[in-house]
C-alpha cells in the first residue's frame, strides 16, 4: 500500500477554522442584511398607514373648512340610521343655512365670505358633543346629525347653534362681522317602516325654508303631513 503524504493535523485545523470563521462573517452579514430590511418594512409600513390616514381625511373632509364633506355626511347619517334602527332610538337632523350670503360676499369679497365659513365651522364645532356630526352639506349650508337626540333636544341644540353665530365676532384681524343662520330640524324614529332616509333629509330641508321664510336667524321644526308616522310628535 503506497500513502500519498497528508497534511500535517495542524494545517487541516487551521483551513477548517478559517472556513468555519468566513461562514459565520457570511451569516453576521445575512443577519445585519435581514434585520435591515426588517427595519425598512417596518417604515414602510408606518408611511403606509400614515399615507391611508391622510387619504382618508382627503376623502372625508372639506378643503376649505375642515370639517366632515358631503360624502361623509351620507356614510355617518346611514351608519347612524341603522343604529336608531337597531336601538329603537330618535335620531335628529339639523340643516343649517348662512342667512344673506350672496350679499355678504358680494358686500366685502368671497376671501371675507371664506374667512366667514371656516370661523363659522370652528365657533360652532366647539359647542356640540363628541359624537354629534357637523358636515358641511353645501356652499353656505351645514347639516348636523345628532343620535339619540328627540324633538325638544334638537331644538335646543339648534338654537344653542344659531345664537352662538348670531354672537360670534367674526374678526379677521382688521374688521369685526357678524352673520347669522337659519335653521331647520327634523327627528325620526328610523324604526318606523314608513322611514326613508332621503324623505328625513327633506323634512329638514323643509324646516329650513320655513325658518327663511319665517324673517332668518331663527329655527323651525318640520311639521309632518299626518299620514307621516314616523316622527314622534
Ligand atoms: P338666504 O338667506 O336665502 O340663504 O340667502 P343667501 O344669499 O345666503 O342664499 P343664496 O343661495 O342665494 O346664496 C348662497 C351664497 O353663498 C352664494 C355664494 O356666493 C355663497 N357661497 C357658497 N359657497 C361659498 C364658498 O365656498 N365661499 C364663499 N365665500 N361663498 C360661498
Ligand atoms: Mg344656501
Ligand atoms: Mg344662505
Amino acid at each position: 500500500v503506497s500513502m500519498q503524504p497528508t497534511r500535517p493535523v495542524q494545517d487541516i485545523i487551521q483551513e477548517a477554522n478559517i472556513r468555519l470563521s468566513l461562514l459565520h462573517l457570511s451569516y453576521e452579514e445575512m443577519n445585519r442584511e435581514l434585520h435591515q430590511t426588517k427595519t425598512d418594512l417596518q417604515q414602510l409600513r408606518q408611511q403606509l398607514v400614515e399615507r391611508n390616514q391622510l387619504l382618508e381625511r382627503l376623502a372625508n373632509l372639506d378643503g376649505l373648512t375642515e370639517i366632515h364633506n358631503h360624502r361623509s355626511f351620507q356614510n355617518f347619517l346611514q351608519a347612524e340610521v341603522n343604529r336608531s334602527q337597531h336601538n329603537r332610538s330618535p335620531l335628529s337632523l339639523l340643516l343649517a343655512d348662512i342667512d344673506h350670503f350672496k350679499r355678504f360676499n358680494d358686500t366685502y369679497g368671497h376671501q371675507i365670505g371664506d374667512f366667514i365659513l371656516k370661523e363659522l365651522c370652528k365657533a360652532v364645532g366647539q359647542i356640540i358633543r363628541e359624537y354629534d356630526l357637523m358636515a358641511r352639506y353645501g356652499g353656505e349650508e351645514f347639516a348636523f346629525i345628532l343620535p339619540e337626540t328627540d324633538t325638544e333636544a334638537a331644538r335646543s341644540v339648534a338654537e344653542k347653534i344659531r345664537s352662538t353665530v348670531e354672537h360670534h365676532d367674526f374678526f379677521d384681524g382688521l374688521h369685526h362681522y357678524r352673520v347669522t343662520l337659519s335653521i331647520g330640524v327634523a327627528t325620526a324614529l328610523p324604526e318606523n317602516e314608513a322611514f326613508r332616509t332621503n324623505d328625513f333629509i327633506d323634512q329638514a330641508d323643509r324646516a329650513l325654508y320655513e325658518a327663511k321664510n319665517r324673517g332668518r336667524n331663527r329655527v323651525a321644526l318640520a311639521s309632518l303631513p299626518s299620514s307621516t308616522k314616523w316622527l314622534p310628535r
